[in-house]
């Protein structure tokens, strides 16, 4: 069984993410989409309101699973079987972190092997980081944020606002 590990922030999930995540889940038979816990990171969202976001997009396909973890990919990789690290590639600033990332996950993780799926064009403006400034003037997130976690991200800035 191929199972692959598909991490990110995912402060919030994104149509680009959820591209990569459609397209990965039909390359192997479990994909498991994780959010990095990151303490030293200031989100939007709460771990366990972005593993409830990514639920919710993922509801329609089978071989997703939501994790969460801290620490180092290649050693949560080796925890879950995972022996595919999924990789998305928006342009050439993306290669050389990605790259480089790539380099030091083989020399801690030997059996961890990673495969970059390249962006599809209309995503490839796409960030959480755009949608939140967007969002946080109230704009509109429609192209850059699913459906079903919009109204979570108007919600969070109509709270920081109202305080
Ligand atoms: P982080 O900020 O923690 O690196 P992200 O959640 O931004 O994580 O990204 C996780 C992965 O998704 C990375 O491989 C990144 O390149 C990829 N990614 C982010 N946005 C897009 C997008 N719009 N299209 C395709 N891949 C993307």
């Amino acid at each position: 069984m191929k199972k692959a590990i598909y991490a990110g922030s995912f402060d919030p999930v994104t149509l680009g993410h959820l591209d990569i995540i459609e397209r990965a889940s039909h390359l192997v038979d479990v994909l498991v989409v994780a959010v990095l816990e990151n303490p030293n990171k200031k989100s939007l969202f709460t771990v366990e309101e972005r593993k409830q976001h990514l639920e919710l997009v993922t509801a329609d396909l089978p071989n997703v699973e939501v994790a969460s973890f801290r620490g180092l990919l290649a050693d949560f990789a080796t925890e879950i079987g995972a022996t595919v690290a999924i990789r998305g590639l928006r342009n050439a600033i993306d290669f050389a972190s990605e790259y480089q990332m790539y380099l030091i996950n083989r020399k801690l993780n030997h059996q961890l092997e990673t495969i970059f799926l390249a962006a599809d064009e209309e995503h490839l403006s796409l960030s959480s980081t755009n949608a939140k400034e967007i969002a946080v003037f109230g704009g509109n997130i429609d192209f850059m944020v699913p459906e079903q976690v919009r109204p979570f991200v108007v919600q969070k800035y109509q709270e920081m606002h109202s305080v």
